[in-house]
């Protein structure tokens, strides 16, 4: 009787202490982005490798983002928006060997959307041209930046606050001009909002360019970099570490746009994939 008396008057106690208790290990679980084997989406593979070491994951030629989640990897794969809807092959090397894996790329379509611009932003001058390529060099260097720190976390806030636009994939048409694919996210904010970096990582560049007007690259670890476009202010450098939450820049409107807005782009293993499947919200 007493000990059930103290258990009742405990009860409450109990359930909260091992609520506290329960707590971390329930987030323990290393949070991934949504699968969504698609052109300009992710596919999540749970690797069947016993080594502790980090296995090497390769497709189309390029380092893909693998990670722990407790006792096992599991690579995380970028899909270009120019993927062709076939299947896909990923070489797996560990300590266990070297296996071949395959996926299926399924169908999206995406909607297009006509925009107007000045007419030198589509059809450019020779001078522009040779500032677009050398724009590309720099942009591709960026993404094909690896370190090995394993991304905190794979779910992540939106970096301005705002409505988000479900522009991601969009076929442009500018001026009447079908153009590239729309490969990031964007957010409308006014001029001025602070963006603040969605994850912790390493400013790797900044610079000004042609279409994307003022940009912050982030290295977020094992190949998943960051870039926020069309800033009115850079507040990094590169070679900076970042916080989850640190400022990198200004909302603007710099380069191509059509109004003020944040152009978040997310690239894993060299390919631009959506955003919002790693939003945390
Ligand atoms: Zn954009």
């Amino acid at each position: 009787m007493i000990r059930t008396a103290l258990f009742r008057r405990a009860a409450p106690a109990f359930w909260v202490a091992l609520l506290l208790c329960a707590a971390p290990v329930l987030a323990r679980a290393y949070p991934l982005p949504h699968d969504s084997p698609v052109p300009g989406g992710v596919k999540i593979l749970k690797l069947d490798v016993q080594s502790d070491s980090m296995p090497y994951v390769e497709v189309e030629g390029h380092r893909a983002l693998v990670v722990r989640d407790d006792s096992s990897w599991i690579a995380i794969i970028g899909i270009p928006l120019s993927a062709p809807l076939a299947s896909r092959q990923v070489i797996v090397r560990s300590g266990d060997g070297r296996k071949e894996l395959q996926f299926t790329i399924g169908d999206k379509q995406y909607a297009s959307q006509s925009l107007k611009v000045a007419p030198g932003q589509v059809n450019l001058s020779k001078a522009d041209l040779e500032r677009v390529n050398r724009d590309k060099e720099i942009i591709e260097h960026a993404m094909s930046r690896w370190s090995d720190g394993q991304p905190e976390t794979l779910r992540m806030p939106q970096p301005v606050p705002g409505v988000r636009s479900s522009s991601f994939g969009m076929r442009r048409i500018f001026n009447g001009e079908s153009r590239s694919p729309h490969g990031g996210m964007d957010i409308a904010a006014p001029v001025g909002t602070p963006v603040l970096a969605p994850l912790a990582g390493m400013v790797i560049d900044t610079g000004d360019f042609f279409f994307t007007g003022n940009t912050v690259f982030v290295d977020h670890g094992r190949g998943m970099i960051s870039m926020y476009c069309h800033l009115s202010a850079i507040d990094v450098k590169p070679g900076q570490h970042v916080a989850a939450g640190a400022t990198l820049g200004k909302v603007g409107m710099t380069g191509r746009a059509t109004g003020p807005h944040l152009h978040w782009g997310l690239s894993l293993n060299r390919a631009w994939v959506d955003p919002e499947l790693f939003v945390a919200n």
